[in-house]
């Protein structure tokens, strides 16, 4: 590492949302600035204006901002430096590294299917390279149009990647490449290095299917002058299929995931650790312990495939490290929004969702799973689960229900050991098994049959509820068998 303060920089192009590897992309850009105490910068990249929609800026920078990943110094607009990009490339032309290209897009397709026909590499062929001095004069005083293409050199390109090590590429492989169009604007690499080199930028940290833009960016900072950053190519994220996630194919805006349940700490964490190793079986780490650990050494070199399970099996142990506080806080507006509960109703009983909450912890792996799981802790309008009704509300267990209703309203304290030992002996004096009393209860008082344990749910359900609550299954059942 060189000693100069750390910059690195996240350089979304706004043509779709945040996906997974745009954010695995930024979330090693953070660490790595945050580890080394540097800077974590912005740049937009919507310089095509034909492809950038304003509207999807907003929506990438907050899925950052959701994922923690909060950025230092005002957003670079690459839209907003056109100009300087175009002149760059003119210096490049002066400085005898590039030169004009007067052929016509009909030309350069007939060259291309010509060099396919015969099998030939595609590159364009050099036919304005050696122009003279007058060829140039006479078509630039005819108003002829041109590109500036850059000129390789002989020999072979070489860097060292972070992730990587030694890459080569013989200079043959790249072309040369036009870095201003016949309307004097520059193209995408060309607006890339100038933006790196201005922005100070020491580390450029991007996927590996940027290796063949960087092989070609190295000669435009040689052209200008410029101190090569150091440069760190990261495995891409793959779908399981083993195609490179992408928003063509439908892969989800990484803010999406908050609407499913995810929390940003088990995004941030799994992200991190799909490119990147801890060198430890342990997988389940804070984003501050991330910053403390990272090494840039630990990438991995291969490409890695996001498996949505793996995920969600983190979200499970993130949501175990939040307090019943922090749970409660972000559940509330859940139940809300799935109508569930009102904010009013929530407001003057967060000690009680919070025992909910404690309650049912254990069973979610989504945030949502809170609202499916627990519904019927705020809610009257549950229905009963239908396999669950004809399994378990017999017409023995209408009577029985009944029964026990009469015993648990004679309870003056409706506690966990109380509505145990009630139900039991009511088991005991009909001399049968817990279980047929126990199943028609936990049906009555939560549709479903399955959850936390019965008592806890009836003491946090309260006596008045639970009592309710059991006489109109009773009544349920009465109706299904007349
Ligand atoms: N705009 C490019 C992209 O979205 C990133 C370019 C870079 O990191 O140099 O893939």
């Amino acid at each position: 590492m060189s000693h100069q303060p750390v910059r690195v920089r996240l350089a979304p192009s706004p043509s779709g949302y945040l996906h997974v590897g745009t954010a695995r992309t930024a979330i090693a850009n953070f660490l790595f600035a945050r580890h080394f105490g540097g800077q974590f910068l912005i740049r937009i990249e919507d310089t095509d204006a034909s492809r950038s929609d304003k509207a999807l800026i907003e929506p990438i920078l907050s899925a950052l901002k959701w994922l923690g990943l909060q950025w230092d110094s005002d957003i670079i607009y690459q839209s907003l430096r056109l100009e300087l990009y175009g002149e760059k490339a003119r210096q490049v032309l002066d400085s005898g590294h590039a030169y004009r290209c007067f052929c016509s897009p009909d030309q350069l397709e007939k060259d291309r299917r010509i060099a396919k026909e015969k099998k030939l590499p595609l590159h364009y062929n050099r036919r304005c390279l050696n122009l003279t001095e007058v060829d140039i004069e006479e078509k630039l005083s005819n108003g002829e149009p041109f590109a500036i293409r850059i000129k390789i050199p002989e020999g072979e390109t070489t860097f060292t990647d972070m992730v990587s090590g030694q890459l080569r590429r013989a200079n043959t492989e790249i072309e040369d490449f036009v870095i201003a169009r016949s309307d004097g604007s520059a193209t995408y690499n060309m607006a890339v290095v100038v933006d790196d080199h201005d922005m100070g930028i020491t580390h450029v940290i991007r996927g590996n299917d940027h290796i063949t833009n960087t092989f070609k960016q190295i000669h435009i900072y040689r052209a200008l002058g410029y101190e090569l950053p150091q440069f760190g190519h990261i495995p891409l994220i793959l779908r399981p299929d083993k195609r490179k996630v992408s928003k063509r194919l439908g892969d989800k805006d990484v803010e999406q995931y908050k609407n499913e349940g995810i929390l940003p700490e088990a995004m941030f964490n799994f992200l991190c650790l799909l490119g990147w190793s801890p060198k430890t079986d342990r997988e389940i780490y804070t984003a501050d312990e991330l910053i403390e650990i990272f090494t840039p050494d630990n990438f991995n070199t291969s490409n890695a495939i996001f498996d949505e399970e793996k995920l969600v099996a983190f979200n499970r142990e993130h949501i175990l490290k939040k307090t019943d506080h922090e749970l409660a806080t972000l559940v509330a507006p859940l139940l809300i929004e799935s109508g569930c509960t009102t904010k009013y109703w929530l407001e003057t009983r967060w000690e009680y969702l919070r025992a909910v909450i404690r309650a049912l912890k254990d069973r979610v792996r989504r945030l949502t799973d809170f609202v499916t799981l627990g519904n019927y802790f705020f809610s009257f309008d549950y229905h009963y689960d239908e396999q669950a009704v004809e399994k378990t509300f017999t017409p023995e267990s209408g009577t029985l229900l009944s029964e026990l209703t009469g015993r648990f309203e004679l309870l003056s304290e409706f506690t966990h050991e109380n509505t145990e030992s009630t139900l039991d002996e009511l088991a005991e004096d009909k001399g049968i098994k817990r279980a047929k009393l126990i199943h028609p209860t936990r049906l009555a008082v939560s549709g479903v049959p399955g959850g936390p344990g019965l008592y806890d749910i009836l003491v946090l359900l309260t006596k008045p509820v639970v009592i309710e609550r059991m006489r109109k299954a009773v009544t349920y059942i009465e109706n299904k068998y007349h």
